[in-house]
C-alpha cells in the first residue's frame, strides 16, 4: 500500500536524481527546440511500464500511472533551457554552446522522473498524470497547447514547484492567491519626419517624441496606479537615429508589463494607448503599438495551498515554510490553475556552501541539488494528503 516506505525510497534514489539532473544539465535544449530531452523522458517512463504520450501539444510528454478510483492528480515539471552561455566551473557544465539550464528545469525533470519510479513500486489510490512540459521560458509557452491536447483531461488536482535560489535551501515558499504576475510584451514604433539636424522646424523628431512617450509611460504606474496594486512597466529597448546631424524619422521601443489582475492589466493597456496617442498627436507623429498578452497570473487555490503548507512543514519543519511575497516574474503554470485546483510552490535551492548563489537566468546559476529531494517529498506528501482527504469525504 501507500506507506512511508516511499519516502525512504526517494532518499535511496537521490543519487539517481542527481545524475539525471546532471545529464540534462550537460545537454540543455532551448524552448520549442527540445528533441533529445523529451525522448529521454519518454524512454525512462516507458521502461518503468508507465503509459506515455509523446509530442503532446508540441514537444510535451505525458505519463499516466494507473491507480484506484480516487482523484486523479497531475504533477508538472518543465524541461526547457535558456539561450545563455554556461560559465560555471563544474564537471556537469553545459556541453552545448550558448545554451544552459539557468532556471533549474533540469532539476524539476529529474525530480519528477525519480518520483514516478517510486510511485510505480506501489498501488496508488488514484491515477497520477506526469506532465513533462516543454517551452516554459518562451511565450506562448508549452502549457497552453499541452492542455488543448488533453493533458488535463480527467485531472482533479494539479501541483507543481520551482527550485528557487533566492530562497535558502531548507525553506519552502508558498502563498495562496496571486503569486506570479501576468507578463505581457509590447512593441512600439513612432514615426516622425526626418531631416537636417540644423533645420528642426521642417521635421518631426521621432527620437524626441519617443523620449516624451517613454517618460509618460513611466507615469502610468508611478502616478496613475494604486501604490498598493503591484504592477511594473519596463521599457527594455529604445533605438532611434542614424547620424549625429540627422533628425530621426523613426524610433522603436519595446518593453514588458507585469500585473496581477485583469482589471489592472486592461487599465494599463488603455492608459498606454491614450498616452502614446496624445503625445504623438501633440507632435504630429504617428505610431504603431503592438501589445502581446503573455502568460496570465499564477493564482494558487486556497485549499491546495494549505495542503502544501502542511505537507511542507512535515518535510522540512514548520520554521522552514515561509509566506512568499508575490513575484513579478511570469510562469505558464498559470494555465493549469485556470482549469483545475492546485498549487505552485517554491523550494529553497540557494546555498552558498555548495555553490555561490546566483539569480535565475544568470550564466553561473546553480542549485543545491538536495532541493530536488525536498520537492519530490513534498509532492509525494501532496498526493498522499489529497487522497486521504478524499477517503474521509467518502
Ligand atoms: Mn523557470
Amino acid at each position: 500500500m501507500f506507506t512511508t516506505h516511499l519516502e525512504s525510497r526517494l532518499t535511496e534514489l537521490y543519487s539517481e536524481m542527481v545524475s539525471l539532473r546532471r545529464h540534462f544539465h550537460q545537454y540543455p535544449e532551448v524552448s520549442f527546440q527540445e528533441v533529445e530531452t523529451p525522448k529521454m523522458i519518454a524512454r525512462y517512463l516507458r521502461e518503468l511500464g508507465i503509459e506515455v504520450r509523446e509530442k503532446v501539444g508540441g514537444n510535451g510528454v505525458v505519463g499516466r500511472i494507473r491507480g484506484g478510483d480516487g482523484p486523479t492528480i497531475a504533477l508538472r515539471a518543465d524541461f526547457d533551457a535558456l539561450p545563455i552561455q554556461d560559465v560555471k566551473d563544474v564537471p556537469y557544465r553545459s556541453k552545448v554552446n550558448g545554451v544552459m539550464h539557468a532556471c533549474g528545469h533540469d532539476g524539476h525533470t529529474a525530480m519528477l522522473l525519480v518520483l514516478a519510479k517510486v510511485l510505480t513500486e506501489t498501488d496508488l489510490p488514484g491515477d497520477v498524470v506526469l506532465i513533462h512540459q516543454f517551452a516554459e521560458e518562451l511565450a506562448p509557452g508549452g502549457a497552453k497547447p499541452m492542455i488543448e491536447d488533453g493533458c488535463l483531461d480527467g485531472v482533479d488536482y494539479v501541483f507543481g514547484a520551482h527550485l528557487w535560489t533566492p530562497l535558502p535551501f531548507g525553506t519552502v515558499g508558498v502563498k495562496h492567491g496571486p503569486i506570479m504576475a501576468a507578463s505581457d510584451r509590447f512593441e512600439l514604433i513612432i514615426r516622425g519626419k526626418g531631416g537636417h539636424g540644423a533645420i528642426p522646424q521642417h521635421t518631426v523628431d521621432a527620437l524626441m517624441v519617443a523620449v516624451n512617450v517613454a517618460g509618460q509611460l513611466q507615469q502610468i504606474i508611478s502616478r496613475r496606479t494604486d501604490p498598493l496594486e503591484p504592477a511594473v512597466l519596463t521599457i527594455g529597448t529604445f533605438s532611434s537615429g542614424q547620424a549625429f546631424n540627422v533628425i530621426a524619422e523613426e524610433a522603436r521601443l519595446s518593453g514588458t508589463v507585469r500585473t496581477f489582475t485583469t482589471h489592472t492589466q486592461e487599465r494599463i493597456i488603455k492608459e498606454m494607448e491614450r498616452v502614446i496617442a496624445a503625445t504623438c498627436d501633440a507632435s504630429d507623429a504617428t505610431y504603431e503599438l503592438e501589445y502581446i498578452r503573455g502568460y496570465p497570473a499564477v493564482v494558487n487555490h486556497p485549499t491546495e495551498t494549505e495542503l502544501i503548507r502542511r505537507v511542507a512543514s512535515n518535510v522540512i519543519g514548520a520554521d522552514g515554510v515561509v509566506d512568499l511575497a508575490p513575484l513579478m516574474v511570469g510562469e505558464d503554470f498559470a494555465y493549469y490553475l485556470q482549469h483545475v485546483p492546485g498549487c505552485f510552490f517554491f523550494t529553497g535551492a540557494g546555498n552558498p556552501e555548495c555553490a555561490a548563489v546566483f539569480p535565475h537566468h544568470h550564466p553561473r546559476f546553480d542549485i543545491d541539488e538536495r532541493s530536488m529531494l525536498h520537492t519530490a517529498q513534498i509532492l509525494l506528501g501532496a498526493l498522499r494528503s489529497t487522497w486521504t482527504a478524499h477517503e474521509k469525504e467518502d
